[in-house]
């Protein structure tokens, strides 16, 4: 079909053009067939499950240890989570009980696994979803090898864009770059372990395309545009040479703002912004050092809760890694912000626990809200953080204050985990800066008090804007009443800047409020000190920031803040695209 364009979810970024091959299932999941030998007991039925688990567990390892080799620790503890299923201790013991009871090992396995996961597929959270779709690949793992097969990814020899219905983590674990130069799929999402297995190996991919192995036939030429998740089938000689045209343009556009990593934050009149980066999964990191960012503003920790509860040690090795790899800049760490749109598995099982379902969730038990109603949880991240703080260079953060109370609460915490530390003679440094979130319009409000509490505020645009428009920020029916640019917001912004100033304190913004081009000279007129945002943003945001004169945006921040309607904004900062060179640069960039 000629240059069908499909769109799915952008999982993996980069542009790559080459020949489709189409995996059916049956290649995907191998067919080498390997009769067990050896220690197998014919007619036993439990011991053959327990070899069963032990060549899968074997299998598992290799994998893992290969992947490791080509990526970090971090993405290899994907695949711990599916080994930690070879330890559920229910599914085994329901399994070994129907073996005793006449099931063979094949039948009793089956029936524990459809028993362990009834319900699952109606359930609609995506993160859920996903994590069901690891566990069902081990299941199949080890049924295979309870049919004396093992499952095994049969790759082509030859470069080429993978194409098929789904990948499971341990077959993306296992795909070489230098041979599957992107892959396409119909299933998965943006958090699914596959996706965040493809941006480890710098593979682009898109995923979610719903029906794209219906379209493709191997050998086929295809395009895969991991940076806007569309697919381009059989392109037409106009389409390649656009997309030709598009790498080296990307790859020109990179080496222009990589020339920008070491210069300083400026405005043209020389006024200094700190520029630091969200860290959300421990990758960006490297970036954010890459691109000479100032600092993380954000570390995001809900990747690290996303398997089971992880214990202070665990928590404080990462932490420390982290704030070593940035040293002397800083590392902000947010405390864990569960709940709202950021559901996550407490436990290997991924039951949604009953104690964070809320009928309403963005405006139910989240953030600093979960953590001061289990305080065991949040302790133990907090003494992992004061331990982190060897060098001096972390700093605390708050999620999802609403007002004083939290932050007093919040800091007997801190003085709790700092006792407690000290009971246990471990060794943390005494001083630790601390910043709250102002995400909820309440704590905008009285950003004064809250400041006096504190020794710095981070604006949240994200959930600022969702709160004070009423706005599910994640709801595609009322995404044209989410405006972070809304007069009320702006509003907000400018209240809470000016009252951590009054009392001496320093603002940031961390929200994505800071990479929104036309907000840049708002923001930065109304006296913001630092901006964080993800280290994809990073050098565009210092480029234009250097393109600014403060005089300018001061100018712009104070005709934005007189306009009372949303219509107002929009049409002054068409005026400035005509008025001001950057702007309209930005502009057309934006709008594109
Ligand atoms: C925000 O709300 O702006 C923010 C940075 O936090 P998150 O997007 O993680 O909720
Ligand atoms: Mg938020």
């Amino acid at each position: 079909m000629k240059n069908k364009l499909i769109r799915g979810v952008p999982a993996s970024p980069g542009i790559v053009i080459g020949k489709a091959v189409r995996y059916g299932s049956e290649k995907l999941k191998g067919s080498k067939v390997q009769e067990f030998k050896g220690s197998m007991v014919k007619g036993d039925e439990v011991q053959k499950f327990e070899s069963a688990l032990d060549t899968v567990r074997r299998e598992l390892e290799l994998i893992r240890e290969d992947f490791l080799s080509r990526t970090d620790e971090h993405h290899a503890r994907i695949l711990d989570a599916e080994l930690l299923v070879l330890e559920d201790e229910t599914l085994m013991k329901n399994t070994i009980d129907g073996i005793k009871k006449g099931a063979s090992a094949i039948e009793s396995f089956k029936a524990s696994m459809d028993q362990a996961l009834k319900g699952f597929d109606r359930v609609k959270d995506e993160y859920i979803r996903e994590r069901v779709a690891d566990i069902r690949d081990v299941a199949e793992r080890i049924l295979h090898s309870l049919k004396g097969q093992s499952r095994k990814l049969s790759l082509r020899k030859e470069k080429h864009i993978l194409v098929a219905t789904d990948l499971v983590p341990s077959d993306t674990a296992m795909l070489d770059k230098k041979i599957v130069t992107g892959f396409a799929t119909d299933l998965g999402g943006e958090t699914s372990h596959t996706s965040i297995m493809a941006r480890a190996l710098k593979i682009p991919a898109v995923v979610g395309l719903k029906e794209i192995t219906k379209f493709i036939e191997t050998g086929e030429e295809i395009i895969i545009d991991g940076n806007h998740g569309v697919v381009v089938i059989d392109p037409d000689e106009r389409t390649r040479r656009a997309y030709e045209k598009r790498i080296r343009e990307f790859q020109e556009y990179e080496r222009e703002l990589l020339s920008l990593a070491s210069l300083p934050c400026k405005t043209i009149d020389g006024h200094s912004i700190e520029l630091a980066c969200n860290i959300e999964i421990p990758e960006e990191l490297d970036a954010a050092l890459d691109y000479g960012a100032s600092g993380v503003g954000l570390m995001r920790t809900e990747f690290l809760y996303l398997e089971k509860l992880p214990g202070e040690e665990e928590q404080c090795k990462t932490y420390s890694s982290f704030a070593k790899k940035i040293y002397p800049h800083s590392l902000i760490i947010r405390t864990l912000d569960i709940g709202g749109d950021k559901l996550i598995g407490l436990g290997l099982n991924p039951t949604p626990t009953s104690e964070i379902r809320d009928a309403n969730p963005f405006l139910g038990w989240r953030g600093i809200r979960f953590s001061l109603g289990r305080q065991d949880i949040f302790i133990a991240q907090l003494k992992a953080i004061l331990r982190a703080n060897k060098q001096g260079n972390v700093k605390l953060l708050f999620p999802m204050i609403g007002g004083v109370r939290e932050v007093l609460e919040a800091k007997s915490c801190v003085e709790e985990a700092k006792a407690q530390l000290s009971r246990e003679g471990k060794t943390y440094r005494k001083n630790i800066e601390i910043g709250v979130m102002i995400e909820v319009p309440s704590a905008a409000l009285i950003a004064g008090a809250i400041a006096k509490e504190v020794d710095f505020l981070s604006i949240g645009s994200n959930d600022l804007t969702q709160y004070t428009l009423a706005c599910d920020r994640g709801n595609i029916k009322v995404q044209d009443y989410y405006n972070p640019l809304h007069p009320a917001v702006l509003k907000l912004i400018k209240r809470t800047i000016d009252a951590a100033h009054s009392v001496r304190k320093w603002v940031g913004c961390c929200g994505e409020l800071g990479n929104h081009p036309l907000a840049l000279p708002i923001l930065i007129g109304l006296g913001i000190d630092e901006l964080s945002v993800a280290p994809l943003y990073l050098l565009e945001v210092k480029k234009n920031i250097r393109a600014l004169s403060m005089d300018e945006a001061r100018i712009i921040a104070n005709e934005v803040l007189s306009l009372e309607t949303e219509e107002g904004v929009k049409r002054y900062v068409k005026e400035m695209k005509k008025k001001i060179p950057v702007i309209r640069e930005i502009m057309e960039k934006y709008e594109e």
